[in-house]
């Protein structure tokens, strides 16, 4: 069983259970380099597979481009250099021998994509590109590193798209904001997006626009971001087109990014005393099942099990037997399986199936209206999932009326004009970052004028 309550000791309990379910192995010898046990990896695949789905869904292709960047192809945008260059992995050598030119891990794939989307665009037709991959990405963090959340190798899914025109940039960040609701909803986890301030936005683009969720602990964690970068990136990269008229113009790009943040937010926002919840739709196990012994019990397991298998449920059958059903229970429910089975004398003889679910309750009914019911049963311990989530998050996040006073941990929300001024003066005395600017109206309030809705949280 798990030590630690997140409710009232969130850090300790977060760094326990992820090792102790196997989602990690903290044990490698280099800061922030993760090590992906089998269930952790799984679990990263079957988000990633859902990931896939919902790019193509959306027309995305996926593509793979290599992690080394030539220095001169890294350098050619001021901005996005100046954000990265203190963060980024240099090799300098082959062997013995001095490299002829200095090449950059990637931290992001821009510079390594661009230069070719240079070669592959020629006219209008060849327009929209829209491409995605995933893949790891180095950036040398200097802040704490924390296993899922600030790493210095990324488990990166990156989305690069290319249009002839702003308002064809604009139209895809609308499906990038759909494609993020469906990702958020494969793993439970609700959030708040709106617009970074100027000075948190990607470096090299127009905007960013950021999804954030929230923890127990009272922090945000940034889960998701979106940037629109108009041709601020076509110009250095040279990415042109010939229009229908036969004019040659500068492109215009968006950007999409997620990382294995998305395991942290299922483990933080749905995890309890008892252990991982993880949603039944990302679950490496959806189903268990916990032979109670006696006569027949174990046949009729294996029997449900198969039939469980073959209707493609993702399902493990418990028959070690060096341990009592009761440590199993715990065993499981510390790892997060959404759903369990307890199979014991009388399920064989009334041909029952006795469940338990993660998010609670237990009831049983007959082997075959369970089979029917199954994958309904799952949706609704994620949508209990979602749900629970939902209103514990928004219980986090208070008005804000007055700076005076003290503060406590938890994220608000304030009007705020826009002005930097004004935002330091918010971040001061509250102690917690701008994050980002949502829908409502209201006066600023540093200065009156009038504010947007703000969020502001201390930050992962
Ligand atoms: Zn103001």
């Amino acid at each position: 069983m798990a030590k630690e309550d997140p409710e009232t000791n969130f850090s300790e309990w977060y760094n326990d259970i992820i090792e102790r379910t196997g989602l990690t192995d903290k044990r490698y010898p280099v800061k922030g380099l993760n090590v992906w046990p089998p269930y952790g990896w799984k679990l990263m695949r079957l988000i990633d597979e859902r990931i896939r789905k919902h790019f193509e869904d959306f027309g995305y292709q996926e593509v793979y481009f290599p992690s080394l960047i030539p220095k001169s192809q890294f350098n050619k945008e001021a901005e996005h250099i100046k954000g990265f260059t203190s963060e980024v992995y240099w090799i300098t050598k082959g062997g013995d021998n001095e490299l002829d030119e200095q090449l950059v891990l990637r931290p992001t794939s821009e510079t390594a994509m661009y230069p070719i989307f240079s070669l592959w665009i020629r006219s209008h037709a060849d327009l929209p590109l829209k491409t995605y991959q995933i893949v790891n990405v180095f950036r040398y963090e200097t802040k704490q590193t924390r296993t899922f959340i600030r790493v210095r190798e990324i488990h990166f899914i990156e989305g690069h798209t290319v249009h002839d025109s702003y308002e064809d940039a604009e139209k895809q960040i609308a499906d990038d904001i759909e494609i993020w609701k469906r990702v958020s909803e494969d793993i439970a986890v609700p959030y708040i997006m709106g617009k970074r301030p100027d000075w948190d936005k990607f470096p090299g683009a127009y905007y960013t626009i950021g999804a954030d969720t929230f923890f127990p602990s009272g922090r945000s964690l940034q889960i998701a971001t979106i940037h629109q970068y108009k041709d601020n990136f076509a110009k250095p990269y040279e990415i042109k087109f010939v229009d229908e008229n036969g004019n040659t113009k500068y492109a215009h790009q968006t950007t999409f990014g997620i990382s294995e943040r998305l395991i942290a937010s299922i483990v933080g926002i749905h995890g309890d005393k008892k252990g991982l919840i993880i949603p039944p739709r990302v679950a490496p196990i959806q189903i268990v099942i916990v032979p109670i012994p006696g006569e027949g019990v174990a046949e009729y397991s294996r029997e449900i099990f198969e039939e469980l298998e073959s209707i493609k449920i993702r399902v493990k059958l418990d028959e070690r037997d060096q341990y009592t059903p009761g440590w199993k229970f715990n065993d499981w429910e510390e790892k997060g399986v959404p759903l369990r089975l307890e199979i014991g004398k009388r399920e064989v003889s009334e041909g029952k199936i006795t469940y338990a679910k993660r998010t609670g309750g237990k009831a049983s009914m007959p082997k075959e209206e369970f089979m029917h019911k199954v994958n309904s049963l799952l949706e609704e311990i994620q949508s209990e999932l979602y749900s629970r989530a939902k209103e514990r998050i928004n219980s986090y996040i208070k008005p804000l009326h007055s700076l005076e006073g003290e503060m406590d941990f938890y994220p608000n929300y304030v009007y705020w004009c826009g002005e930097k001024s004004c935002a330091d003066v918010i971040e001061e005395k509250t102690g917690k970052s701008i994050l980002s600017t949502t829908e409502g109206f209201g006066k600023c309030i540093v200065c009156g004028r009038e504010g947007q809705k703000t969020i502001i949280s201390k930050k992962y």
